[in-house]
């Protein structure tokens, strides 16, 4: 059944209306060729990035440099700081495959991603320390429970558990981190609570879903975030990687590439005034700026601004807005995923999140046509920008002319609906059919817990650094 709107269906109320909507239609398509010029830019930018560091493509070595087969045993825990909550997990390996996971989440208050970074660092801590209490995990002696620090951002690594921050992303902003080591940082609040966790190893969300990817389909090339923010991590050969001064003996890397930094110097990206808009307001401007096209935090936003735009134009609503959609960041992404699947002819859900959660007052059809349009633009827009990438990545390393498997996580990619055939429908128009044969995408739940137990675990094993 098809869902999306047709915008030859509308019945305008006048021309100009029309006109507004081409004109939104015309700047938001990502067109077969533009995605194509993306993907080669993106390519140059992952070749600069593995030369040295600096490069907007930080394409980070993870110091992940094997691989796990499934018949590892032990007990792990897991810290996930950097999307919307702060998760502890505990993880157990049972051998054979079998994974089983206990898990709390944990609300981070805006006030301490933007405050001091102590405050931050202790409430992770506390939390830790309330999940060993909460899960009567007692600890003997002077044995320490290894812990696998999934930290989120941009971090320079330099060992498997020691790096330095390169920069805030995401809403977070906490003074004074930027060039620290945010291992150090909680290995600190740990000791000075006597709570016996020792930090095994720092891993970004891309790098944990990859290797949890892998742990159940051997043919992972590559872990990708599409989420509140979005990122990806793939398997690179030491050899192509220019800037590495490390083990020699080593063959392959993870590399998390930092590719919601891509463009910053806009050169390539089809930045629209409602995206410069958000960008501006941000906490981060004219950072991410490939991240604030496509992640989960920002599409909602873009949304609103085009919104606003039409209202202001009294293209939209009859010029009326409601006081809460004037406030920012209101629009939230889920409300786009639920009208994106809205199918019923009048747009029932649609009209819902409109009247009853946003307080418009009636809204006609008309109205809500144009809303689902827009919302169906920047979400499309937005996959087809992670389309690019991932092209750029699959084409780097050739993987896409054999059977590989690329394991995803993150809310967008979960709940919003259509993003993933329109990766697949991106991926296709680079390749050709052959890429719908050879690559699977798959949904790896949980990337983040079991990701950065199996790296404590391999760290574990292999003490500095994993082979
Ligand atoms: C961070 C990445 C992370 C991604 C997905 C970005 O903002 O810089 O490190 O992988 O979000 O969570
Ligand atoms: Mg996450």
């Amino acid at each position: 059944s098809r869902v999306k709107i047709d915008p030859a269906q509308i019945e305008y109320t006048s021309d100009k209306q029309k006109n507004a909507v081409q004109a939104l239609i015309d700047e938001f398509t990502i067109s077969p060729e533009l995605l194509k010029d993306i993907k080669n830019n993106f390519m140059e930018g992952m070749q600069k990035g593995l030369k040295k560091d600096g490069e907007t493509l930080a394409m980070i070595t993870s110091y992940v440099m094997g691989r796990l087969d499934g018949s590892e045993v032990g007990s792990y825990l897991a810290l996930d700081v950097g999307g919307t909550n702060l998760r502890v997990v505990s993880v157990h390996l049972t051998g054979g495959g079998e994974i089983s996971t206990r898990q709390t989440k944990y609300r981070i208050d805006e006030k301490l991603k933007v405050g001091d970074a102590k405050a931050l660092f202790d409430f992770m801590a506390v939390c830790v320390d309330n999940f060993l209490d909460e899960h009567q995990i007692v600890v003997r002696g002077d044995t320490q429970i290894e812990l696998g620090f999934t930290f989120s951002f941009p971090v320079l690594q330099t060992s498997i558990n020691r790096g330095t921050l390169i920069s805030w992303t995401k809403g977070f902003n906490a003074a004074g981190m930027v060039g620290k080591d945010p291992v150090a940082y909680l290995q600190d609040a740990f000791n000075r609570r006597h709570i016996p966790v020792r930090v095994a190893a720092l891993v970004n969300d891309t790098v944990g879903t990859l290797l949890a990817h892998a742990y159940h389909h051997p043919d992972t090339v590559m872990g990708v975030i599409l989420g509140t923010g979005c990122n990806g991590a793939y398997i690179e050969q030491i050899s192509n990687i220019e800037k590495w001064k490390g083990d020699a003996a080593a063959k392959e890397m993870v590399i998390n590439m930092e590719f919601g930094a891509f463009d910053k110097e806009r050169t390539i990206l089809p930045l629209t005034m409602f995206d410069n808009k958000m960008d501006r307001k941000s906490v981060n401007p004219n950072k991410q700026i490939l991240e604030k096209m496509i992640a989960g935090m920002y599409l909602g936003e873009i949304t609103r601004n085009v919104l606003l735009n039409l209202i202001d134009r009294r293209l939209l609503f009859e010029g009326h807005i409601s006081p809460d959609l004037n406030q920012m960041w209101t629009f939230e992404t889920a409300y786009m995923s639920t009208i994106e699947a809205d199918a019923s002819p009048t747009l029932h859900a649609t009209r819902k999140i409109l009247e009853s959660t946003l307080s418009f007052p009636a809204t006609s059809l008309n109205d809500r046509q144009i809303v689902k349009l827009v919302v169906e633009l920047v979400g499309k827009r937005a996959a087809r920008l992670s389309a690019a990438a991932l092209a750029g990545i699959l084409e780097h390393t050739g993987s896409w002319k054999q059977k590989s498997a690329i394991g995803i996580d993150g809310s967008l990619f979960e709940y919003y609906p259509s993003f993933d055939t329109d990766i697949m429908d991106g991926l296709e128009e680079v390749f050709g059919p052959v890429v719908r044969k050879n690559i699977s995408i798959g949904l790896a739940q949980d990337g983040s817990g079991v990701g950065a137990a199996l790296c404590a675990l391999l760290a574990a094993k292999h003490s500095t650094s994993v082979v």
